[in-house]
């Protein structure tokens, strides 16, 4: 679903990216691990159609969409043209209402982005992402900002979503946790280059069934 060949970014004598190849496969989620600074989201926004200056090949589906770690809302509109922002078509509000119950915030679709907590935000980014039936989902650390239990709240909801849409994405996180309980696949940039790309083992922990949450599970 997602073809990159050769991509390389450099600011001024910095080369940020030094020529990176990368294949997601429809339905497959890919975890990009790396420090700070190694050019994670110069990627993901090269990914996303989002550099201009970059160079390199990129194939990406039309239908896709980016969540960032700040939720970049605007404040001057509600939650539901928020999520229906740029659409059109008669049946727009309705498919922002589903994506907005879909992400549990079925009674907030006349709040303004001010009203809402950073977790509430962040939901209503993720079904703003979703109504657009991405075949592809670009996420850059998208519950970074949040504290620890409303981000294993979001996690949870990203599998529930993944298993009903079945979209691809490549998952920016700093998070190796995040990585291994999202992610089929694992890559780290290192010095400009993908440095590691392993799966990860079906055997990984991945929904509060599983005994390794313990008492956790009784809060998600
Ligand atoms: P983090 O984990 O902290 O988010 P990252 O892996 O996402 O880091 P990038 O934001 O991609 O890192 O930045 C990679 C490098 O490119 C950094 O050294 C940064 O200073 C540089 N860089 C990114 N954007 C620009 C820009 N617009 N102008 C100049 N340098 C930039
Ligand atoms: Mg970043």
């Amino acid at each position: 679903v997602l073809t990159a060949g050769g991509v390389r970014r450099s600011f001024g004598v910095s080369v940020v990216l030094d020529g990176i190849d990368l294949t997601i496969a429809p339905g497959e989620v890919v975890a990009l691990l790396g420090g700070s600074g190694s050019g994670k989201s110069t990627l993901l926004r090269i990914l996303a159609g989002l550099d201009p200056d970059a160079s390199g090949n990129v194939r990406r589906p039309l239908h896709h969409a980016v969540v960032f770690q700040e939720h970049r809302l605007l404040p001057w509109k509600r939650v539901l043209d928020n999520v229906a922002l740029g659409l059109s078509g008669p049946d727009v509000r309705t498919r922002a209402r589903a994506a907005l119950a879909e992400v549990g915030l079925p009674d907030r679709d006349t709040a303004w982005p001010a009203e809402l907590s950073g977790g509430q935000a962040q939901r209503v980014a993720v079904a703003r992402a979703l109504v657009r039936e991405p075949e592809l989902l670009l996420l850059d650390e998208p519950f970074g900002a949040l504290d620890a239990l409303t981000r294993l709240r979001m996690q949870q909801l990203f599998i529930r979503l993944r298993e009903q849409h079945g979209f691809a994405a490549l998952l920016v996180t700093h998070d190796v946790d995040e990585a291994l309980l999202l992610a089929d696949r694992t890559l780290v940039l290192e010095g400009g280059r993908l440095v590691e790309d392993a799966p990860v083992p079906l055997a990984h922990p991945r929904t509060p069934d599983d005994p390794a949450f313990g008492a956790l599970r009784r809060h998600l």
